[in-house]
């Protein structure tokens, strides 16, 4: 790194500590250059997935499902987070040491906002520096969405999912508005650790993107856990009291009032790029206000690339790191890897069992006119797959849209104990062209949950 004063000069320069970026960093350092990267708080060390995101949540679901009858819900609450605070730590000075420990790289705490399309000011005022490179990379994430309701901005009851993962206190009435992916996992979690969780969806039914019985399947898994499920219901003020809030919503024409001690909005998030000052780079957004990228994920300065969350692609922790491949393949390899290459990606929603889902609907490939056949079956009757009565998680389904002329696989629904294994498996046959009739007769070990696939496809119809 050259250093002038408050001047740093580098070959690379990563704006925002997420899993693309990183990732890119890394590698580009172990090459030989110079990466400088640029983080705004010292907290996010690798970004939103080990500190705020995917690794805490996921450590919550743990804690919260080994909860015993004799635990005490606030006691057992506050030792869980302690646990999650103690990983997170480790994770994050991995993070900060993995790469600030190169030769070649170093990384930066502050602020990034654009001077002009080659430099970053990084802080303010005296400890302000700038930062130069002729090729940068916008790794920034994104922030939630907080919409402009009456009473919801300035509630002091009003939580964010990381006020969530980092309070002690277990909030004993938890509104969530939104029942997508965030929404239903916090109601999941929250209902294990003791809390009344009630979920406010404004569209007549759960997860519009999935078919209605395996929605249907999700909405009986959360009730049957004591979730209560509100849909068609739009929250239309909140009113802060002394020790609580009363959120209204109507449903059905009729205004509802709901006393919670905190509400959680989960209605989408966006990219984060406020203090980016993007135009002084000359980079442009799209109307939805991500970053506009092209399908080798260059914005409109052909040296600025966008990674993660911030582009507008899909929110997960995997498509970042995708992203790296494809400006790593741009900036060290051959510059053939592109966006739309992606095949088969899968997801998952992470409740107790969770749900992994790739490729299409039932619905979807109806719609399409395609001519499909479908194998489904309950987890509780597939007797080839024990795995589930021996872990006493029997819930949920298995759903396959097979191609009946070709055999192959265009998408699953699994809502199954180990779905979020199962589903990378279903998604390298997609991707592979490897047939439904190959993964019915394939040996899996036993026992296990793969074993599914050797009965599932059995009952298929068209
Ligand atoms: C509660 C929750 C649970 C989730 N669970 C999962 C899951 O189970 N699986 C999954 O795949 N995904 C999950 N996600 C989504 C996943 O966390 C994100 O898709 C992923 O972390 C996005 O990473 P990123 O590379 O875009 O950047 P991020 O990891 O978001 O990092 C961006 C970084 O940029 C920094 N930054 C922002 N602006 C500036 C600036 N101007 N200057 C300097 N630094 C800046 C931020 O502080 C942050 O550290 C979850 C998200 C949340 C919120």
């Amino acid at each position: 790194m050259d250093t002038t004063n408050q001047n740093l000069t580098a070959d690379v320069l990563v704006i925002g500590f997420g899993k693309g970026g990183k990732t890119t960093a890394h590698a580009l350092a172990d090459a030989g250059r110079r990466v400088v990267l640029v983080e705004r708080d010292e907290n996010m060390y690798g970004g939103t997935c080990p500190n705020v995101g995917c690794v805490p949540t996921k450590m919550l679901l743990h804690y919260s499902t080994s909860r015993r009858l004799e635990d005490e819900a606030q006691e057992f609450f506050a030792q869980s987070i302690a646990g999650v605070r103690e990983l997170t730590k480790l994770f994050r000075a991995g993070n900060f040491e993995g790469l600030n420990g190169k030769p070649s790289a170093m990384v930066v705490t502050g602020t990034a906002r654009f001077i002009d399309s080659n430099t970053v000011q990084v802080g303010e005022g005296d400890d302000a520096l700038t930062v130069t490179a002729p090729t940068i990379l916008i790794n920034t994430g994104s922030e939630p969405v907080v919409p402009d309701i009456p009473g919801v901005r300035d509630s002091r009851f009003r939580v964010s999912s990381t006020d969530l993962i980092q309070q002690d206190r277990l909030p004993k009435r938890l509104a969530i508005v939104g029942g997508g992916y965030l929404g239903l996992e916090f109601a999941g979690i929250y209902r294990s650790f003791g809390a009344d969780v009630t979920v406010l969806e404004s569209a007549d039914r759960l997860l519009l993107r999935e078919d209605d019985d395996v929605a249907g399947a999700v909405s009986d898994l959360l009730t049957g856990d004591g979730v209560s499920l509100i849909t068609g219901a739009s929250v239309t003020v909140v009113s802060d009291g002394t020790d609580a809030a009363t959120v209204t919503y109507v449903k059905d024409g009729a205004s509802v009032e709901l006393e919670v001690d905190a509400f959680l909005v989960a209605v989408g998030r966006r990219a984060a790029i406020d203090e980016l000052d993007l135009t002084a780079a000359g980079v442009e957004t799209t109307e939805r206000g991500a970053i506009r990228v092209d399908d080798e994920l260059r914005t409109s300065q052909s040296h600025i690339f966008a990674l993660g969350d911030v582009n507008g692609g899909p929110q997960f922790t995997y498509v970042s790191l995708d992203d790296s491949r494809i400006v790593l393949d741009q900036l060290l390899g051959d510059g053939k890897r592109r966006v739309s290459d992606r095949v088969a990606v899968p997801r998952t929603l992470f409740l107790n069992p969770p749900l992994a889902t790739v490729g299409i609907t039932e619905t979807e490939a109806r719609k399409q006119g395609l001519n499909i056949k479908v194998a489904r079956e309950n987890v509780a009757d597939i007797i080839a797959m024990p795995r589930a009565y021996t872990v006493e998680e029997t819930r949920g389904l298995m759903k396959f849209i097979v191609d009946s002329s070709t055999d192959q696989i265009l998408g699953a629904a699994l809502l199954s104990i180990d779905a979020q294994e199962i589903i990378n498996l279903v998604a390298i046959a997609m991707r592979n062209g490897i047939t439904a009739t190959e993964l019915r007769d394939s040996i899996y070990t036993h026992p296990s949950s793969t074993e599914a696939l050797n009965e599932v496809f059995d009952h298929i119809v068209a």
